[in-house]
């Protein structure tokens, strides 16, 4: 079985690599560390080293051998360009990406300049697959906003951005040449305050630009009680995904009074039939056109989408 989350924007989560360290201000209050620290020492336990950065090459094989296909957050205990982690190791995660291509893959991280550069490098058999999403993580301006000029120009097919924790409001972000935003605050012991005008800036900002947007919650001490609201509405909108089928998740996801639905060119679908009747035949079918032409550009022998293109009656 994979490993099932709660993070609102994926479906499993995938950790080849475990631990981490800090790089900015975003990392003080990493759940993952406070999470990991809990079981130092606990033996046999996976975390039994606390936060200290493991590969775990046991791990490498699990997406394999997951059938369903799934969103998989990669390394969402560590990250995967963090200093010691090898290039070969990276290239083997890769590797496994590649080949598990029923999966769509979200791969975060806060070295971006790292995995810039390996993107155009050791990496160039990865880099511009539909299944394989790569974001940064964007806290702030000054350690945020290098890293989506640093994404801006790597080599990807799906480029997005994780803006959380959101600490300060961001002023104009560049999201030209990005796929996805998702927004969060704080959340647990110390969390830092978030503004809703910085929230709604980054929204706007994605509406002109046609960018999906995705918030995630308002975090907080009780983030249960703060929701994920903003203005009266969920914002859920992903960027559509190779695996989904009429009958997928993403049809799930769309929030029934916000029938917007996201493609990849993060143009709405005109929608048919009336309020409150089954719409999935028709954004599908537009779903799979888009993938097949995206598959088109993998040089890929094999059609990637393999939905169900019957109708769906509800
Ligand atoms: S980069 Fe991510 S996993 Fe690593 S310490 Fe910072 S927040 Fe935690």
């Amino acid at each position: 079985m994979s490993q099932r989350t709660t993070i609102e924007w994926t479906d499993a989560t995938w950790n080849p690599v475990r631990g981490c360290s800090k790089v900015s201000p975003g990392c003080a209050n990493c759940y993952a560390e406070t999470f990991a620290e809990r079981f130092r020492g606990v033996p046999g336990h996976p975390f039994e080293l606390g936060f200290d950065l493991q590969l775990v090459p046991a791990k490498l094989s699990d997406p394999l051998r997951w059938r369903k296909p799934q969103m998989i957050f990669v390394n969402s205990m560590s990250d995967l360009f963090h200093e010691d982690v090898p290039d070969a190791y990276i290239q083997e995660v890769a590797q496994v990406m590649v080949k598990a291509h029923w999966h769509t893959f979200q791969v975060l991280t806060k070295r971006s300049e790292r995995m810039s550069a390996l993107l155009s490098s050791h990496l160039t058999f990865a880099s511009r697959l539909p299944h394989i999403w790569w974001g940064v993580s964007v806290e702030n301006k000054k350690h945020g906003l290098p890293r989506i000029d640093h994404l801006r120009h790597t080599p990807a097919k799906m480029r997005f951005l994780s803006i959380e924790p959101l600490l300060e409001e961001l002023g104009m972000v560049n999201l030209e040449g990005i796929g996805w935003v998702i927004v969060g605050g704080e959340s647990g012991q110390g969390a830092r305050p978030i503004q809703k005008d910085w929230v709604r800036s980054i929204r706007d900002q994605c509406r002109k630009m046609d960018v999906p947007f995705f918030f995630k919650q308002w975090g907080g001490v009780r983030k249960k009680e703060n929701g994920r609201t903003l203005d009266g509405r969920t914002w859920d909108q992903m960027p559509f995904a190779c695996h989904d089928n009429p009958l997928g998740k993403l049809d799930a996801r769309m929030d029934a009074s916000n029938p917007e639905v996201i493609t990849e060119s993060s143009q709405p679908v005109e929608e048919y039939g009336a309020e409150g009747q089954n719409r999935t035949v028709d954004t599908s079918l537009f779903r799979a056109v888009l993938c097949q032409l995206s598959y088109l550009g993998t040089g890929k022998t094999e059609p990637i989408w393999k939905g169900n293109i019957s109708r769906h009656e509800a």
